[in-house]
């Protein structure tokens, strides 16, 4: 991909165009924000034969054979089976002595490279201690804390943020057509890899869901309606998946937010738009110290979950620790 096509992050994009690749480099932040697609245009500029400079040309043999991955120049190492083994990176350590092929440069990525096992890890130690001054090694990593100090502090550090949704949603115009650009953008939490993932078919009815939950709990406060739409389908046997629950946890805390939004008059930030006015009818019920009870109970309910409490037992505690406004007599006081 041009470089000029890249989305966000421009400060990192544009230092490393005009400059050189530092011999070992790590590019870390979210998933899906683009930090292996760059590091694969810069390899393939390294090697462009234009030559001008600042971006791939997309025409010249070097520019075709890394477009299609199949650059001898330009090696990509991922991880097989979960894990980068010590035979992948010992295989770099033999590939970095060579001179280049045919390019300028041999430029080495290992994306995911927090899979490394220990025995990989420690493998290449010395080989970013001392690249060749004609190999280029660059590592990706969404999870950069997994990797051994030692990694760490043999390469640069380039720290890329979440997109806006201005940018993502501009990308999708771009590039999906037809497609509901702005509820993607919105879901998409600074990432187009999740806004290009996103199935809005299905999230939309499960946020639905949570919607009406929510709305009927506010009004009618009964822990027997409550149950009882819990225990319809496909809540029923939703309800009983760890995965499932976390997933509407997470759309709840969508909701929650949007409500917060709104009471604080911030309404450009609200994530669910379609169901909008919804919202703003809901939000009229409510205070802004309920909301705020409610985000801090989804977050501990989130907690309960990945530590193995009983998800649907879970799910349920949560509206009974935060009942309807009106039986809501004041703020309730937390210890932080
Ligand atoms: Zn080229």
């Amino acid at each position: 991909m041009r470089l000029e096509n890249f989305v966000g992050n421009q400060r990192i994009v544009g230092l490393l165009r005009r400059g050189r690749l530092p011999q070992a480099s790590l590019f870390t932040g979210p998933e899906g924000i683009g930090k292996k697609t760059l590091a694969l245009s810069l390899a393939a500029l390294t090697n462009c034969k234009d030559g001008s400079g600042t971006d791939l040309c997309e025409k010249c043999s070097s520019c075709v054979k890394a477009a299609i991955g199949n650059h001898p120049d330009i090696s990509l190492f991922q991880p097989q089976k979960h894990f980068i083994r010590i035979d992948a990176m010992r295989e770099l350590n033999r590939e970095v002595r060579f001179r280049p092929f045919e390019g300028r440069l041999r430029l080495f990525i290992i994306d995911q490279a927090e899979t490394m096992t220990h025995e990989a890890a420690n493998s290449i130690l010395k080989t970013l201690e001392e690249p060749p001054e004609t190999s280029r090694i660059v590592l990706v990593s969404a999870f950069p804390h997994r990797l051994l100090p030692t990694i760490r502090s043999r390469c640069q550090d380039f720290c890329f943020h979440p997109l806006d949704r201005k940018e993502i949603r501009t990308y999708l115009e771009n590039h999906l057509p037809g497609e509901d650009a702005e509820l993607r953008a919105a879901f998409a939490d600074g990432s187009i890899g999740t806004a290009l993932e996103l199935n809005l078919e299905e999230t939309l009815p499960d946020r639905d869901r949570m919607l009406e939950l929510l709305t009927s709990w506010c009004r009618r406060q009964s822990f027997e309606i409550l149950y009882r739409k819990c225990e319809e389908q496909p809540l029923r046997s939703d309800l009983k998946k760890r995965e499932r629950v976390r997933h509407y946890l997470d759309l709840l805390q969508l909701l929650g937010e949007d409500l917060y939004f709104l009471q604080v008059k911030t309404p450009d930030r609200v994530v669910n738009r379609d169901r909008i006015t919804d919202l703003e009818k809901l939000s009229e019920g409510i205070s802004l110290s309920w909301i705020k009870d409610l985000l801090y109970d989804i977050d501990r309910s989130r907690w309960e979950i990945d530590h193995y409490v009983n998800p649907l037992m879970c799910f349920e505690t949560l509206w009974l620790m935060n009942p309807g406004e009106a039986s809501n007599a004041g703020n309730r006081h937390r210890q932080v």
